[in-house]
């Protein structure tokens, strides 16, 4: 299980009420999922676990930076993210869909493991529009070279259609009328 395992919450000797854990995470967490979207990043997460007669809640709060490719220019950014979620854990075999926000555990468990959830509750906080932050002025904060050489190819790869008029179904019926 490696690192995940440090994100095992042994609840059942735990009173009922709040208890605090708190993690950061960091690259080695990114890499224990081998994930092709975060591979660094520097994140605190506080979890509360509240423990209630019938049924567990999770809060998750998730408040750091993150590693990722700027859709612009392709670089790497540090990605600034926020998010907070809650989820119910209840105890029992899961007959009544209840929704994504409800985990199900054995009767016999006696701990939880949070890592999955905390990789979701990060990965939800990644904006859609991945692109550096613009600078204070409004300027774009991307590399210029790289949004250069990435204009040239583009550049190159839009005359591409002109070069080539015709496609190849037409060669084929030209040689066919050429044989002919
Ligand atoms: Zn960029």
């Amino acid at each position: 299980m490696g690192i995940k395992s440090q994100y095992n919450i042994a609840f059942k000797g735990l009173g009922q009420g709040k208890h605090e854990f708190e993690y950061e995470i960091d690259r080695k967490f990114f890499e224990a999922f081998d994930s092709d979207i975060v591979d660094d990043g520097n994140v605190t997460v506080k979890v509360i676990l509240e423990k209630q007669s019938s049924l567990m809640v999770l809060w998750f709060y998730v408040n750091g930076t993150i590693r990722i490719q700027c859709g612009r220019c392709l670089e790497l950014y540090d990605q600034p993210i926020k998010n907070q979620g809650r989820i119910f854990v209840k105890v029992g075999d899961e007959e009544f869909e209840e929704g994504d926000d409800v985990i199900w555990i054995d009767e016999n468990d006696y701990q939880i493991n949070v890592a999955q959830l905390i990789y979701e509750f990060i990965c939800l906080a990644i904006p859609i529009r991945q692109v550096h932050p613009d600078n204070p002025d409004g300027s774009s904060s991307c590399n210029p070279e790289m949004l250069a050489k990435l204009k040239e190819y583009e550049t190159n790869d839009s005359a591409e259609p002109e070069k080539k008029p015709t496609d190849s179904r037409w060669d084929d019926l030209k040689k066919l009328l050429d044989n002919e």
